[in-house]
């Protein structure tokens, strides 16, 4: 099957035939009919390499054409270099329109990235800890971003981020949940539809779990 036939539309099949992707890979083949025509939350378990990248980039691209106002989707990833890679990957998918997708990471300047945020991109790329430092209401003045037109959470290298011990799945929880409940609200930061596509390597106990509440219809993802 070509990106044609799994449902992309013709800007960005152009795209890939640039970029010298012949036909989807594997993953790509299952991955983005599920993204574009299901309102699935997706665990997938693939390596590095199988172009696990492009299978949620591309879908994604292709449903912010309907949906082009506020910050669309947060793509959380354990490591800057990773960040930094899934940006230009993005980037370079989408250049058939003026998409902005901010890199939100540690080592670089905070107010700067503040202000990057508050002009709304299309895409944030980001490793969990400055998002979250980003998003607490710690009095710094900053402006906090408006994430509640996020449609996607993209947890990249999912069984790193939900490791219990590594720090970053209470950071993951912070970009996503609210601090404190008004009533009559989810508690969620991000849009009440939102959707939440998991990337992993392996399976780890952690997201076993995860998958099995999601299946019982027990707390919904995004966590
Ligand atoms: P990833 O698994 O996302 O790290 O992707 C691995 C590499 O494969 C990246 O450099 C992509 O540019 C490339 N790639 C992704 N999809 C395809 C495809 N369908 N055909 C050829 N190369 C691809």
């Amino acid at each position: 099957s070509t990106f044609a036939d799994i449902g992309l539309c013709s800007p960005l099949v152009q795209t890939c035939r640039k970029l010298g992707y012949t036909k989807p890979t594997p993953v790509q083949r299952a991955i983005i009919p599920l993204i574009l025509n299901t309102s699935n939350n997706i665990l997938t378990l693939s390596a590095t390499g199988s172009g696990k990248t492009a299978s949620f980039a591309l879908p994604l691209l292709h449903n912010l054409s309907f949906d082009p106002y506020g910050i669309y989707a947060i793509i959380l990833t354990p490591t800057r270099e990773l960040a930094k890679q899934i940006q230009q990957q993005i980037l370079a998918l989408g250049s058939s329109w003026k998409i902005t997708v901010a890199l939100i990471i540690g080592g670089s300047d905070l107010t700067n990235q503040s202000i990057e945020l508050s002009r709304q991109p299309n895409f944030v790329v980001a490793t969990p800890g400055r998002l979250a430092e980003l998003c607490r209401d710690d009095g710094s003045g900053l402006y906090r971003p408006n994430l509640r037109k996020v449609k996607f959470v993209v947890l990249d290298e999912a069984d790193r981020l939900l490791a219990a011990k590594s720090g970053f799945e209470r950071d993951v929880a912070e970009v996503l949940l609210q601090s404190t409940t008004k009533q009559g609200e989810d508690g969620k930061r991000v849009r009440r539809d939102c959707r939440t596509l998991l990337f992993s390597a392996t399976m780890t106990r952690s997201l076993k779990s995860l998958e099995e509440m999601a299946g019982a219809g027990v707390g919904k993802l995004p966590l």
